[in-house]
């Protein structure tokens, strides 16, 4: 995917030519990964462009940082209002939101708290992450070598900019051994999430979700599926997935604002299930898109109009 460059970015504050919204080499970050971010996105509903769930995603962000002592120097609403802002300005109706605050030039070493804290919005029209017909068809994956971080190493509950070196290992892994995507287990060997997504399993009519505790991001998508899942009746267990369920489930499927809802076919080349995309999965889909469509109700008020 190449970057339209003539939009602007949200840059500390101000809007910039996308060129020009340049960090300095010796930024804390660059050297340390002294990031935080969020992945956002706004679709154009049937009643118009709108943001999904911006409250929970700018509260994600904040308490990122707060995890790593980063103070940004805007309330949550200023940043909410300078999101759908950007939006505005690059004139875009559907798109991916890049927010991110990180630590800036001032001086190199671990100590991060003498570098300033900088921010930054961007947007971009961006497809479906997995592919389109991925949503259909599901995806290929394998369980990958590499583990989620031990708990009291990095905190996976922060969405960490580093932490996304242990999901590019798990990526990288996965593409080469020409899987779509990696499954990651936590230190216990329990099933954890996707590189980019948290996982739901299927089995006799039961949606399973690993817990938090499960070495994941508390993805906002997991939460809304988890909620969905229930208004339909459908009962959802938070615990523990052992490994070997993946390879009995009746139905596996990852969420993300990326992937989206995105049935998995396959773990380790064993297929799942029956091999398509399962009638639970499909349900669940079909509520999650008739909300971003503006088709059904925002009964739960995911929804934040651009106007
Ligand atoms: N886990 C990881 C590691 C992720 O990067 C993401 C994407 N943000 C998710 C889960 C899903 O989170 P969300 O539904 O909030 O996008």
């Amino acid at each position: 995917m190449a970057f339209d460059e003539s939009g602007k970015i949200w840059f500390n504050g101000e809007f910039v030519d996308w060129k020009e919204a340049n960090v300095h080499a010796l930024s804390h970050v660059i050297h340390y990964g002294s990031s935080v971010f969020e992945g956002i996105r706004c679709y154009n509903t049937k009643k118009g462009p709108a943001v999904f769930r911006l409250k929970e995603h700018v509260e994600r962000l904040y308490n990122s940082a707060k995890i790593y002592r980063m103070e940004i120097p805007y309330t949550q609403e200023e940043f909410s209002q300078a999101i759908l802002e950007t939006i505005k300005i690059n004139e875009l109706t559907a798109c991916y939101i890049r927010p991110a605050a990180f630590r800036g030039y001032a001086e190199l070493g671990v100590y991060p708290l003498n570098c300033p804290v900088e921010s930054l919005i961007a947007v971009w029209a961006w497809g479906k992450y997995l592919g389109e017909e991925a949503l259909e068809q599901g995806v290929d994956v394998g369980v990958s070598t590499w583990r989620r971080m031990a708990p009291n190493t990095m905190p996976n509950m922060a969405k960490a900019g580093s932490n996304y070196m242990n999901s590019q290992l798990a990526k990288m892994e996965a593409v080469t051994n020409d899987y779509d995507e990696a499954i990651m287990l936590d230190y216990h060997g329990m099933v954890s999430e996707g590189s980019g997504e948290n996982i739901f399993l299927v089995k006799d009519n039961v949606i399973f979700t690993p817990p938090r505790a499960s070495s994941l991001l508390a993805g906002i998508t997991r939460d809304s599926i988890i909620t969905l899942a229930e208004g339909l009746d459908l009962e959802v267990r938070e615990e523990e997935i052992p490994r070997e369920m993946l390879y009995i489930a009746d139905e596996l499927f990852f969420t993300g604002t990326a992937a989206e809802v995105t049935p998995i076919r396959s773990v380790d080349r064993i297929t799942v299930g029956s091999g398509s995309r399962g009638e639970i999965t499909k349900k669940l889909q079909d509520r999650f898109f008739a909300i971003l469509n503006g088709e059904s109700d925002d009964a739960n008020g995911w929804l934040t109009f651009l106007k």
